[in-house]
């Protein structure tokens, strides 16, 4: 039986792995190979005059990356990765890689991005890449556990939608047999119908898609967003469940990711404290104007106005009572002063992390708000219908998952928190 790598030591004597040649270093008489699968590094040691034939002529068909297989005596040596190393009795070439390799998996050669990407399923060998996405399994775990033990019912809406929700030039549009439809930007309009279906409390973890107009670090085609929304609430419970959601997985990986961090070279890997400051949407403005990015009721915050404002808070955080304007037609404004409404963002101190709010339930009110925003009502029936036959206030928020996991890991770029990324001049692979 195979057994993983990181299992390796002298005290099990014989054993039998398999990986990829991370590297290969012949020395005349003695080769190194250093074999690696998704749990670490083994050197295997092949004296030349001491091994079988059969092993010798595997060895002459061996190139960077071939997947190997071999058994042999596991011996305690200081100088090899993890203090031990394998001689082997068989060594078979599973599957060879050719030459040369389009990227350097050891990362002696730097690659940019775009190469890196062109070759992913290269790139995703190198265990400091492997390492985020081992981290972003347990992050998703960690936040469908939490919300399970909430309360909250998994979800699974369309994709394949009728009508915008987070507003028309972001759309990207189907060839729907002779239908107009769209790609879904977001589950909102769905997670709605829900709490009028009576489910109380939902989330779903799936894709959403923006026709972004710009190529940014932040910003994808094709993100993964997961999104809760809940009965009998307001914006102030939704956004309880967010900072204590987003505190869970931070704990999580803390606990249970200890080697994907020391991959990425994290060693002091913080977990935010909660409850997260709040700061209303004026006290934000008047921060970016003082922090000279001049800002007026009604604008919305630029990339810059997110940094200065995040330096000053040094921390996650939440901006509340955001002008209707800024917001769409599903919020619920404050009925006393409706130019500002029970809308939140909450921000990591480099930028937008999640948005969300109590959503209007009022049914005259939503379609006021439809129509004040230019959208044709009509459109919207599907939606609006639930809304006259028994529909609690609710609220809840959308959380996208690259930017969480760009945030928690430091990451440059949000495309290598994605397995295969969509950006405006990349659909491949
Ligand atoms: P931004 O203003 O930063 O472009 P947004 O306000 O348009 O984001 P929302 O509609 O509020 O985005 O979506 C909720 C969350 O989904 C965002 O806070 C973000 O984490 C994530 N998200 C939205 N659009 C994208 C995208 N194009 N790429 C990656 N994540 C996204
Ligand atoms: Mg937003």
């Amino acid at each position: 039986m195979r057994i993983p790598i990181k299992e390796v030591t002298p005290e099990i004597g014989t054993a039998h792995v398999a990986g990829w040649v991370h590297e290969e270093r012949d020395l005349g008489g003695l080769t190194f190979l250093l074999v690696r699968d998704r749990t670490g590094i083994l050197q295997v040691t092949i004296p030349k005059k001491k091994v079988s034939e059969e092993v010798l002529a595997a060895l002459k068909e061996i190139s960077r990356e071939s997947v190997i297989e071999c058994t042999g005596v596991v011996k305690a040596t200081e100088k090899a990765p993890g203090g031990r190393e394998l001689v082997p009795e068989t060594l078979t070439v599973l599957s060879r890689a050719a030459t040369p390799l389009p990227l350097d998996v050891s990362e002696k050669v730097p690659a940019d991005l775009d190469t890196r990407l062109d070759n992913r399923y290269l790139d995703l060998r190198k265990p400091r890449v492997n390492a985020i996405f081992q981290i972003r399994s347990a992050v998703l775990r960690a936040i469908s556990e939490y919300l399970w033990d909430h309360g909250f019912t998994q979800t699974q809406t369309p994709k394949i939608v009728a009508a915008a929700t987070e507003g028309g030039t972001e759309l990207f549009p189907l060839a729907y047999f002779d239908k107009e439809a769209f790609l879904n930007q977001s589950p909102q309009l769905y997670k709605q119908m829900l709490m009028s279906a009576g489910f109380d409390r939902v989330f779903e973890i799936g894709a959403i898609f923006r026709a972004e107009e710009h190529n940014t670090v932040r910003h994808l085609n094709e993100a993964t967003s997961i999104d809760i929304e809940m009965s009998f609430a307001d914006q102030e419970d939704a956004m309880s469940v967010l900072e204590n959601v987003v505190a869970y997985a931070y704990q999580y990986v803390k606990d249970n990711c200890a080697d994907a961090l020391a991959a990425l070279g994290i060693e002091d890997f913080q977990v935010p404290s909660v409850p997260f400051p709040r700061i209303t949407y004026e006290e934000a403005i008047a921060i970016s104007t003082e922090g000279g990015e001049p800002l007026v009721f009604g604008d919305d915050l630029s990339s810059a106005s997110e940094r200065i404002i995040g330096e000053k808070m040094g921390t996650m955080y939440f901006i509340t009572e955001w002008p209707s304007s800024t917001r769409p037609f599903y919020t619920m404004p404050f009925l006393d002063r409706p130019e500002v409404c029970r809308a939140f963002d909450m921000m990591h101190p480099r930028m937008e992390l999640s948005s969300g709010a109590q959503r209007c339930h009022i049914y005259d009110l939503l379609v006021s708000q439809i129509k004040e925003k230019g959208l044709n009502v009509d459109a919207f029936d599907f939606y609006l219908n639930p809304f006259k036959y028994g529909m609690p206030p609710h609220a809840g928020w959308g959380l996208g998952t690259e930017r969480l996991i760009m945030t928690m890991l430091g990451l440059q770029n949000i495309r290598e928190g994605v397995l295969f990324p969509r950006d405006r001049h990349r659909v491949s692979p």
